[in-house]
């Protein structure tokens, strides 16, 4: 693919806004509190816009899937939040997605960028793809990193880090 400079403060936004109308139009009862925390001294980056926008969408739909489950888990009596921050640091650009839906289990996290890994009901077009896809498009495609961090029952923070410079 051919990278392009792109303002990411936009991308994450507009991704995360259509990730959440996703989310809403087949469930019209659900409601989360998106927070944006941007770097608005972020340059543009030189990235393919269609596959970062494809990560952002991944670990989007992860976190609303996550705040849903818990939601159930708690009949309702919860109130889902999605965070998503960019900042710079040290030569590269932090996105980083949070929500403070299920969490993941110590004894998982070892294999979620593995592809076809899924704790998830089939047919609902959840394959277990969509880690292991954005894992390989940030780092073979970006030359950037993933890293998680979780706490079960509490949250999780995806954390993609690209270089800014290729
Ligand atoms: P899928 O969403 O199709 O299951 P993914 O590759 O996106 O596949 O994720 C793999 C697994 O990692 C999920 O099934 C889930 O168990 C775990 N996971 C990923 N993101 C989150 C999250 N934000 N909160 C809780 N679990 C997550
Ligand atoms: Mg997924």
């Amino acid at each position: 693919g051919e990278k392009t400079p792109t303002d990411l403060n936009q991308l994450v936004e507009d991704y995360l806004r259509l990730a959440y109308q996703n989310v809403r139009a087949k469930d019209e009862s659900f409601e989360a509190d998106l927070r944006l925390e941007l770097d608005h001294g972020l340059e543009k980056i030189p990235v393919m816009a269609q596959e970062m926008s494809r990560v952002l969408l991944n670990l989007y739909s992860n976190a609303f899937y996550a705040v849903q489950e818990k939601r159930r888990q708690q009949n309702g009596r919860f109130q889902p939040q999605v965070t998503v921050s960019t900042h710079t640091i040290n030569g590269k650009v932090e996105i980083s997605v949070k929500d403070n839906g299920t969490g993941i289990p110590t004894t998982i996290l070892n294999k979620i960028y593995q592809p076809f890994f899924t704790t998830k009901p089939t047919g609902q077009g959840n394959t277990g793809l969509g880690l292991s896809l954005s894992y390989d498009i940030v780092t073979k495609g970006h030359g950037g990193e993933m890293a998680v961090q979780t706490e079960e029952g509490e949250y999780t923070k995806m954390i993609v880090s690209l270089p800014v410079a290729p």
